[in-house]
């Protein structure tokens, strides 16, 4: 086995096997055989998103000290970082969602907290909706639902929803991994697309578990998938594991990328970098207002970045940006 092999065998069609990715994944991050599959990962989502990358733009209704305690979260109540609950007024997200709007982002993400009330979240969602462009991309990023709550988010004029298994889920989170699957079975039968990303990497995971989370996001046909990294959340027994560098992040958004069908034509990372779009990555993720990766309550101010920023950072990497709807979650479910 070898990489010009492997990416024969993508080439051809043929999905990559465990052992495949685990070559991939073990290149030293710097070595030419590693530019050689990041090249092949820029080509793909080249080839299948017409050079024309995306930008997402997500803010939270809510913070809160939230009980399920993802220990890579700043909103984890284990963190301490967050000690009280803050709503946003239905007429402070409407602004947040217009200011999205007029920045040109492709897609809109309302993001809560995992205990966030339902009916809140539905009645918030359709203010925002009524006061949007029809033609905007809304979608919602929430905790686990029963096909009833997922069948509620589409009525309130979803198109789509991010949702993640995350790495070592049920070990380093309080949710149940197999909830996790069975909520993004429940939006998909709803008619609600589903975009997932290969989440949160950190240096002491194993290739291994990267490429098992590869191969379960392919699985699913998401709108986009994608890798991030764990951005440390100062304080936390997890920061002091330390983050794995863009370079090493650009490697496995690249591997994830050949590690999909060329039906899933978004490629996401997570923070925006120059490096990620060089390997393939085909979707920024603008924020505002609460943000799990962050300390402060309103990342425009500490590490959010804005539309503008990411559209930069694509045009710095040779990409263009769509303007428009997006299209990355106009695929059927
Ligand atoms: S990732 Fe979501 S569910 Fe987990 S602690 Fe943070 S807000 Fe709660």
């Amino acid at each position: 086995m070898n990489t010009v092999d492997i990416i024969k065998k993508s080439q051809d069609g043929i999905a990559l096997n465990r052992k495949e990715l685990l070559y991939l994944l073990d290149l030293t991050p710097d070595s030419e055989d590693s530019y050689i599959v990041m090249a092949e990962a820029r080509r793909i989502s080249k080839a299948l998103s017409g050079n024309c990358a995306e930008i997402h733009g997500q803010f939270a209704l809510n913070i809160s000290p939230c009980t399920c305690n993802c220990l890579f979260c700043s909103f984890a109540k284990v963190n301490g970082i967050f000690t009280e609950d803050v709503m946003l007024q239905p007429e402070e997200a409407v602004a947040y969602a217009r200011q999205f709007e007029r920045s040109g982002v492709n897609a809109l993400y309302v993001m809560v907290t995992a205990h966030y009330p339902a009916g809140r979240f539905i009645e918030i969602s359709q203010e925002v909706r009524r006061d949007l462009k029809p033609e905007t991309v809304m979608i919602a990023n929430v905790g686990d639902q029963t096909p009833e709550g997922a069948r509620r988010i589409k009525d309130a004029g979803y198109t789509g929803v991010y949702h993640a298994l995350r790495l070592r889920e049920g070990l380093e989170t309080k949710l149940d991994p197999e909830k996790r699957r069975e909520s993004i079975r429940n939006f998909q039968e709803a008619g609600l697309i589903v975009g997932t990303c290969v989440e949160p990497v950190g240096p002491e995971q194993s290739n291994e578990e990267i490429a098992e989370l590869i191969e379960f996001t392919a699985s699913i046909n998401p709108a986009f998938s994608g890798a991030a990294r764990r951005i440390s959340i100062p304080g936390t027994e997890m920061a002091q594991r330390g983050m794995i560098n863009e370079l090493r992040m650009a490697q496995i958004v690249a591997v994830t990328r050949l590690g999909m069908p060329t039906t899933v034509m978004g490629n996401c990372t997570h923070e925006p970098c120059t490096l990620g779009a060089a390997a393939g990555a085909n979707l920024f993720w603008a924020e505002l207002g609460a943000n799990p990766r962050d300390v402060e309550k309103r990342t425009e101010e500490g590490r959010g970045d804005t539309a503008e920023r990411c559209r930069t950072l694509f045009q710095e990497s040779g990409w263009d940006v769509w303007d428009g709807p997006s299209r990355y979650y106009s695929q059927q479910p």
